[in-house]
């Protein structure tokens, strides 16, 4: 690959470093001078059309709830913007971390995690489905852009943050990225760290919103340590703070402290580890991007909270059953007459089941659905179930 002793020389010898980076899958020739390799994978997700519909994506709230809540889109900003600060900090390669941040939820299906588990109940006889590793599909096969090859070609570092786990069948296949969940091997600390933001982000974004929703309010999360402690002391601080201002207070305080924590803790554990470059840091014991064991613990309870009194919600429930209903007619609808897809899509499936069979016929499917975004897919469904509906 290109080597830029300039980009290389401001990382810490354990960050990815460009010049020994194990490349891409078809041989391309380096980005031109102005562009790094990793900022070239992260410029292909940002003009990747996955990208583009995940601004129409739930992540929590569906998607025409309110025009105030987070999408998949600007999830996947925050996490970017939390994970680049830290990198900061840390001397890792921040435009690697970056793409791999944009990337990590590109095979998200609508409607959040309801719409995967109905997807993956669907598809439970043709090899299930999961989230995870049809980002990677989205990255590696799906995208349509470039004349000599599938997918957007991207760095193995930038696969090897989007995968973040993978069942021991579905590793043994992906060969070289697979291996170390058959080894047990870390991954490099900047897809170590994009998990972490990605869980920082959603925990503090999820507060927010679920006190916009009316889910929550402050007094009941008055029950949880970290965000009572930050609360009460904008309550000092500020006395009468309008409600709004009183909470944004609260959540940037809360993401301020487990950034730091963040930050701290893993420079700890590195000092200790010492690894010398990216490679040691994949031989490690365990991850070293880490809390403290009481900001860990802390964490652990804002996130039980919000899966109890958000996530369980009645009226959350009641939107994702429906969601999860509509995706599951829609796979029904496809998987037994093809010839109701689309003609890309149907092509698709005639070519994926003269390989593998129904399994393959499924795969289409399910890589159709994930990749509708929530309106897209309740417009389909009434255009497949409901007469009175136009056909578009
Ligand atoms: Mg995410």
């Amino acid at each position: 690959m290109s080597v830029s002793p300039d980009r290389d020389a401001a990382l810490a010898p354990y960050a990815c470093h460009e010049s020994q980076s194990r490349g891409r899958q078809h041989r391309e020739p380096p980005p031109a001078g102005h562009r790094g390799e990793y900022q070239r994978d992260r410029d292909r997700i940002v003009h990747s059309s996955a990208f583009r519909r995940l601004v129409y994506k739930t992540q929590v709230f569906v998607n025409h709830e309110g025009d105030l809540y987070r999408t998949r889109l600007t999830h996947s900003l925050e996490v970017a913007q939390i994970a680049r600060s830290v990198c900061g900090a840390l001397q890792l390669n921040e435009a690697l971390c970056e793409a791999i941040c944009l990337a990590h939820d590109l095979g998200h299906t609508p409607f959040g995690h309801a719409g995967q588990d109905a997807l993956n109940e669907c598809m439970r006889e043709y090899g299930g489905f999961e989230h995870n590793l049809q980002s990677l599909r989205v990255v590696d096969e799906l995208e349509e852009r470039y004349a000599e090859f599938s997918g957007l070609n991207l760095t193995f570092e930038c696969r090897e943050g989007i995968l973040k786990h993978c069942s021991a069948k579905n590793a043994a296949e992906l060969g070289e990225l697979g291996r170390r969940f058959l080894e047990r091997r870390q991954p490099s600390l900047e897809a170590q760290l994009a998990n972490v933001a990605d869980a920082i982000a959603y925990n503090n974004h999820d507060v927010d919103d679920g006190l916009r929703a009316g889910l929550v309010t402050t007094r009941e999360l008055g029950g949880v340590a970290l965000f009572a402690r930050h609360h009460a002391e904008v309550e000092r601080l500020y006395p009468g703070l309008g409600e709004r201002r009183q909470i944004h207070e609260v959540v940037r305080r809360m993401i301020n402290q487990v950034v730091n924590d963040l930050i701290q803790t893993t420079r700890g554990r590195i000092a200790v580890a010492a690894p010398i470059d990216v490679e040691a840091v994949r031989a490690a014991d365990g991850p070293l991007v880490a809390f403290s064991e009481r900001i860990a613990a802390e964490h652990r309870e804002l996130k039980r909270f919000l899966h109890e009194r958000v996530y369980r919600h009645f009226r959350v429930v009641r939107m994702t059953t429906k969601a999860q209903r509509v995706v599951r007619e829609l796979f029904r609808a496809y998987f037994d007459d093809p010839r109701l897809l689309p003609d890309e899509h149907r092509e698709v499936a005639t070519r994926l089941e003269a390989g593998a069979g129904l399994a393959g016929r499924g795969r289409a499917v399910a890589d159709y659905i994930a990749g509708m975004t929530d309106r897209y897919a309740i417009l389909e469904h009434a255009r497949l179930y409901d007469p009175s509906v136009p056909q578009g």
